[in-house]
């Protein structure tokens, strides 16, 4: 009984270290940008998802600043007690009006909001099918909400419609998830096919924006847009901390859908409200996407590009602006981006087990550069 209870800690970090699966933080200093200081050195940085450059816009510190000036750090409540400010309702109204749907609700993270929504929506007697590649955050609210939750294979139709077949008439309600450019590969879900489903079997769609807001569609209101499925009913969730450059997470949908949600959703209900400073900044976000659609044009065209240059590699089919090159084992996915990263370059490994096989990641801005990019291809050739 002299046993640590502690000592099973130290056993299963060696068995982490053994799989190369440890991970650890890498300090970067000064503000976000094409180029960065990673742990003391300038760096071409592919890790970003500050897609359209906004998180270092002077423009959105000075909201941030205004905001805090006015109304200080903290927002010292949840929402529903003494949080609640008109600058949350200013950015509920505009995410509303640039997603098109009658209302939204901001939450403290995207992860929060995916919590909150899935474990609201559905229970015990319920159903929810995702897609296998979905984010944490929609799996890990799939636990949480205690219903049956089956995964049918990345992108599939087919697998999810024998998989509604075989098990929709078993459950009251039913929830397909499913992210819309998968954050670890860049593919888009085939919305207007899913739309369809959910039509046919009676089910919800929750569909998480998180790397579209802001990039996909003509107005940057997300893949919605993108496959012209505005206005369907569906469930958005998303994130303020991409392309939006501040931090939060918002669901955007019908006013019966809000309205319960405030009434039911934990993650929203039981925590501080978004601070002063976060809300300004993703409010000024949301102004620029609308009123500068040449950021989105040049991100497309620094996507297109490096796809063209990098046709050789073997390359994650994609559609957005994150674009993978697969590699054979966790090992060599490393030993690249070690070697990229001493050629001045900082695109990630990717590897089990967040996802199935190893890659390097790279993520585009629209402040990058064709020099930047061109620089990125050299260092993948050699
Ligand atoms: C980043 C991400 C989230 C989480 O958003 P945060 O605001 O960072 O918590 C949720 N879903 C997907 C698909 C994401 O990529």
């Amino acid at each position: 009984m002299s046993e640590n209870p502690y000592q099973w800690l130290n056993k299963s970090l060696a068995t982490i270290h053994r799989a190369n699966w440890y991970r650890s933080v890498k300090t970067i200093d000064g503000l976000p940008g094409a180029i960065v200081q990673l742990e003391g050195k300038s760096v071409i940085n592919f890790a970003s998802n500050d897609y359209l450059g906004l998180a270092g816009d002077e423009r959105l510190i000075q909201a941030a600043i205004a905001a805090t000036k006015a109304y200080g750090t903290g927002s010292t409540g949840s929402r529903l007690l003494s949080g609640h400010r008109e600058l949350h309702r200013e950015l509920e109204r505009a995410i509303a009006s640039l997603k098109q749907t009658e209302d939204a609700l901001v939450f403290s993270s995207g992860y929060l909001a995916n919590l909150g929504a899935i474990a609201s929506l559905v229970g015990q007697k319920d159903l929810i099918l995702g897609d296998i590649y979905n984010h944490s955050s929609l799996k890990k609210g799939a636990i949480l909400s205690g219903a049956k939750a089956i995964d049918y294979n990345h992108c599939d139709v087919e697998d999810l419609r024998s998989k509604l077949e075989l098990h929709r008439a078993s459950y009251r309600r039913c929830l397909i998830t499913t992210d819309s450019v998968f954050s670890m590969d860049g593919d888009l879900c085939p919305l207007p096919k899913l739309l369809n489903l959910a039509n046919e079997f009676e089910c919800m769609l929750l569909i998480d924006e998180a790397h579209a807001t802001g990039v996909m569609g003509k107005t940057g209101a997300g893949c919605v847009e993108h496959f012209n499925c505005t206005g369907g009913e569906l469930i958005q969730i998303g994130t303020l901390s991409k392309a939006l450059g501040s931090l939060g997470g918002y669901i955007a949908g019908s006013n019966e859908l809000i309205d319960f949600l405030r009434n039911r959703a934990a993650s929203w209900i039981y925590t501080t409200a978004l601070s002063p400073a976060d809300t300004a900044a993703a409010l000024r976000a949301i102004a620029i996407v609308r009123q500068e659609p040449a950021r989105r044009k040049q991100l497309q065209h620094n996507s297109n590009y490096l796809k063209q240059q990098l046709s050789e590699c073997n390359l994650f089919p994609s559609e957005s602006p994150i674009i993978c090159i697969g590699l054979d084992n966790p090992q060599a996915a490393l030993k690249k981006a070690q070697q990229l990263q001493q050629a001045g370059i900082f695109a990630p490994a990717i590897r089990p087990p967040t996802v199935p096989t190893s890659r390097i990641r790279i993520s585009l801005m629209a402040t990058h550069t064709i020099e930047h990019i061109d620089c990125l291809v050299a260092g993948i050739r050699h």
